[in-house]
């Protein structure tokens, strides 16, 4: 075979075989076949597209480059959830202790931030001493043990999708839905649950800005996983503005842990008890209506802010962070005393009207300019920066009123992030219709619309 062939096949509008996506994901990974020949074949399949068959294959084959997760140590089903990624969003540090709260088991493996959307690890690593990097003894040890775990992925999952992800990044090929899908589920397919749960994003602080690219990116996710024997069930949901009202890592983990106890926003607290009854659901633990109830219960009883302490430290962590601040006040309250070191600049309203949208990704951009993200994958991140927003789409605004609190610890990132801040609030002189959190769930079956 070469590659030359595969290449002009799929610039042709063939659909490729198994064995040329074999040939080519092997001699990538193996340094055989060169990046400008790798490039030539993503930009056609970026152009021309792929079958749903094909994307399935070609998610097999990146899977299979490198280690296959081997949970069986784990009793019961594992169910893993998957997020395309967001702003403000912190959902895996809610649920994870719900879910093993309510009975389940959750062997979690995640990632870092890039560019205005945030990572779990990194949320996690503000907690002092927190260990994502477990051995893999140790990982299963403490879902056994725990219930739940997050951790890094080690060394060698999916192999192929390092690869090719770095090249995409970098000849404007990131954007292909079936390269997104394929890229997302050989990650998970290599970490080994039985079931997944995804979480697609729609809007200006996502991946998917539509709608209709969100469905079809969910759409060809559900056949994969269902394809390679993983149930697997997709919710859309919003995007359009940040998921609760704190950004940045600290003030994630903190926003978390408020929710836990019972005094979250109520956009999070909805999604993280949703996401969680489905995930309870395809682990056996009842109908959608009584894991849902189990899920607001492990909330109410403070079973779950029990949990994610008890993850906290098993994974070397000090949960001090939290502890010393009032659990019981809002989280924007909670975080409203930072440290001597920390900076914090309130920023004020210069008009009035009704905050008909806001632009998602410039809110996670100004987060990333104040410290909390990265730019590139080597800087280094100040855990403690971050926005708390005080008014969100669809609140009224008079003139003078703060919109948010920029915090950091170095104040000459101030200026370049209060700009890019301000950007994203678009006024209007009429309230907005309200957006629903989740806007579709689909499955197997096809399609639900909320
Ligand atoms: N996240 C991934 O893991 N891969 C993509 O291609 C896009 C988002």
């Amino acid at each position: 075979m070469r590659m030359i062939d595969v290449i002009a096949a799929k610039r042709d509008g063939h659909v490729l075989t198994r064995e040329q996506m074999q040939y080519f994901v092997d001699g990538y990974v193996a340094g055989s076949i060169p990046d400008y020949q790798a490039s030539a074949l993503l930009m056609a399949i970026y152009l021309k597209g792929m079958s749903h068959q094909e994307t399935a294959e070609l998610t097999d084959i990146m899977a299979k480059s490198g280690d296959m997760v081997d949970l069986s140590g784990i009793e019961g089903i594992k169910v893993d959830k998957h997020s395309t990624g967001g702003v403000g969003d912190k959902t895996t540090l809610i649920l994870a202790p719900i879910v093993a709260a309510c009975g389940a088991n959750l062997a979690k493996m995640s990632g870092r931030g890039l560019g205005h959307t945030g990572g779990t690890l990194d949320k996690l690593e503000a907690i002092p001493g927190f260990r994502i990097n477990l051995s893999p003894e140790e990982f299963i040890e403490s879902v056994n043990r725990v219930g739940c775990a997050v951790v890094g992925q080690t060394g060698n999952i999916a192999p192929a999708d390092k690869k090719i992800y770095a090249l995409r990044d970098v000849t404007a090929t990131v954007g292909s839905i079936p390269l997104i899908a394929s890229s997302i589920m050989s990650k998970k397919l290599a970490s080994g649950a039985d079931k997944l749960v995804l979480d697609v994003k729609v809007g200006s602080g996502a991946l998917m800005k539509t709608l209709a690219e969100a469905r079809e990116l969910a759409e060809l996710m559900v056949q994969i996983g269902e394809r390679n024997g993983r149930e697997t069930i997709a919710l859309l949901t919003d995007m359009d503005t940040p998921l609760g009202n704190n950004i940045g890592n600290l003030l994630e983990v903190r926003e978390a842990w408020a929710t836990l106890n019972g005094h979250g926003p109520a956009d999070l607290t909805q999604i993280c008890l949703i996401l969680s009854a489905h995930m309870l659901r395809l682990a056996g633990k009842g109908t959608y209506d009584e894991c849902f109830t189990s899920a607001k219960a492990a909330i109410s009883t403070g079973v779950a802010a029990a949990k994610f302490l008890e993850m906290i430290r098993n994974q070397g962590g000090d949960p001090s962070v939290l502890l010393s601040t009032d659990e019981t006040s809002s989280p924007s309250t909670a975080v409203s005393s930072p440290s001597s070191a920390v900076s914090s600049h309130p920023v004020y309203a210069t008009e009035s009207g009704w905050i008909t949208s806001m632009d998602t990704e410039a809110l996670g951009i100004s987060s990333m300019l104040l410290g909390a993200g990265r730019q590139t994958k080597d800087d280094v991140i100040d855990y403690q920066a971050g926005i708390i927003l005080n008014l969100k789409t669809g609140m009224q605004v008079s003139e003078g009123d703060l919109l948010g609190t920029l915090i950091t610890t170095d104040p000459t990132k101030f200026s370049e992030a209060e700009t890019v801040f301000r950007s994203a609030y678009h006024l209007g002189s009429a309230e907005p219709a309200p957006t629903p959190l989740i806007l579709e769930q689909i499955d197997k079956n096809g399609i639900k619309k909320f």
